[in-house]
């Protein structure tokens, strides 16, 4: 048999970081048995479905890695084959016509709440001859849903979970407009798209019940479902904007990297031994279902911005390089040259070092893209007093002596020159690292100067002497 798992988004304009962590272990568990893993856009509610919000889900998907095997199914163009599959479950009396009003529906829920009885449907037409009804009355599709006994799910995350058949209604497949409700297509596309295992949040238990109905009547061979504990936030509570990002695309914009933003949403909830830190091959490898634990988990953003500081050290310096690029570009006063690109590379070993996220290392690197006159920080400012422009005055002649501008010869230069000052080399690290980048921090100093080379080093040490 060949695993095949989906990923069934509805568009919503964002993906949920619950639904990408659903993605991700469907697209995991395919991978790992060498199966395949598919992508169905359950687009049946045609207003909110816009090219836009496919393109969210298309986007976030292709940026965290999780590339389906197939071209995406779009639900809606599959309505033909529900009504076909409704019309069949009617003519071999597994479903019925129900030509109740919705005012009698109304009356029935204000009934069965009154008595004290769960709003159920309570099968009036079950079992009645359509001719009963009135002529011309627009009529739906009721599933007809066994009355005693119960239903067992063997869920490879929750274990067995039974419910009372007492529980399930006859509920609607296909609406008066001839619309399929959202359980049955779901069904008639698992069934179609071979899907073996059905991976989803656990919020889709309940609806996991109403669906076998269907499976049953169609005498379908029934997929093995996971139900997925939820996200939830650093206090419990439902994970939403308050708690911070929790769409993909947030977290895209704040700066992480889809590996460590994959990397993180697998730990959460799943777990092998000690592992913090699993590459896409180890997770391939590593991963199944009984690793998934049964409570939600809580998002810890901290914990994310541990994992996001790994990747990036570990991350291709051209890669960042690209990926900060975008985000220097909105910003005022930075020449994006060629040249000003070479130096970013240059320091890129160092900057990676000390950021969490691609915006802190955009925001890192934009001094050596600066414009003269730089601007400063207060506390660089206050560096910049009359006694260290004049040590700084000095250690520029210093400076333009050095016929190479390396690493080496530079520290050696900075050390020399500290010495003959009488001074720590922080005390003249410091200043200068003022001049020249505007900030009080900054990767090593050696590097800093090289990264931006001779000519700009003077250049910026002048209109601080001159200034
Ligand atoms: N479209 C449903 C949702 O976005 C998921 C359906 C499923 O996975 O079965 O919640």
């Amino acid at each position: 048999m060949t695993v095949r798992t989906r990923f069934a988004p509805s568009p919503t304009g964002l993906l949920h970081i619950g639904n990408a962590r659903a993605a991700l272990f469907n697209y995991l568990y395919a991978k790992h048995y060498h199966g395949e893993f598919l992508l169905r856009i359950e687009d049946t509610d045609r207003e909110r479905s816009t090219q836009q919000a496919v393109d969210v889900i298309l986007d976030g998907l292709a940026w965290m890695g999780l590339i389906p095997d197939k071209p995406p199914v779009y639900q809606s163009t599959r309505i033909k084959r529900h009504q076909e599959i409704a019309l069949h479950l009617l003519e071999t009396g597994k479903a019925y016509k129900c030509f109740c009003t919705p005012e009698e529906l109304a009356e029935m829920r204000t009934k069965a709440k009154v008595e004290g009885k769960p709003p159920r449907y309570n099968g009036y037409w079950r079992d009645r001859d359509p001719s009963e009804a009135p002529p011309n009355t627009p009529y739906t599709i009721r599933i007809k849903a066994p009355r005693e006994g119960k239903t067992i799910i063997h869920d490879l995350v929750q274990g067995d979970v039974t419910v009372g058949n007492i529980e399930l209604d006859d509920m609607i497949i296909l609406r008066a407009d001839s619309t399929p409700t959202y359980q049955h297509a779901v069904v008639c596309d698992d069934h179609d798209m071979n899907i073996t295992h059905v991976i989803r949040g656990d919020d889709h238990l309940t609806n996991s019940f109403r669906q076998l109905m269907i499976y049953h009547a169609m005498g379908w061979e029934i997929p093995q479902f996971a139900h997925l504990p939820l996200i939830h936030g650093p206090d419990g509570a439902k994970l939403s904007k308050r708690h911070g990002a929790s769409s993909v695309m947030e977290f895209r914009d704040e700066g992480y990297l889809p590996e460590a933003l994959c990397n993180y949403l697998l730990r959460l909830g799943w777990g092998h031994g000690d592992d913090e830190i699993l590459s896409r091959e180890e997770q391939i490898k590593l991963f199944d279902l009984d690793g998934v634990g049964r409570s939600p988990s809580r998002m810890d953003y901290t914990k994310l911005n541990h994992i996001n500081a790994y990747w990036l050290r570990q991350a291709d310096s051209k890669r960042l390089c690209k990926k900060i690029l975008s985000r220097l570009n909105k910003r005022n006063n930075l020449k994006l040259d060629e040249q000003n690109q070479q130096k970013i590379l240059k320091l890129m070993p160092s900057l990676k070092e000390r950021a969490k996220n691609l915006n802190e290392l955009a925001e890192n690197a934009a001094f050596l893209c600066m414009t003269i006159p730089l601007n400063f920080t207060d506390k660089a400012q206050k560096l910049l007093n009359d006694g260290n422009r004049i040590l700084l005055k000095k250690l520029a002649i210093e400076l333009n002596k050095l016929p190479n501008f390396t690493k080496d010869s530079i520290n050696h230069c900075l050390h020399e020159f500290a010495q003959k000052e009488k001074l720590k080399l922080g005390k003249v690290a410091q200043p200068l690292r003022a001049a020249i980048t505007g900030n009080t921090i900054s990767p090593g100093i050696d590097d800093t100067l090289f990264a931006l080379g001779k000519n700009e080093v003077l250049a910026r040490l002048g209109a601080i002497i001159n200034g």
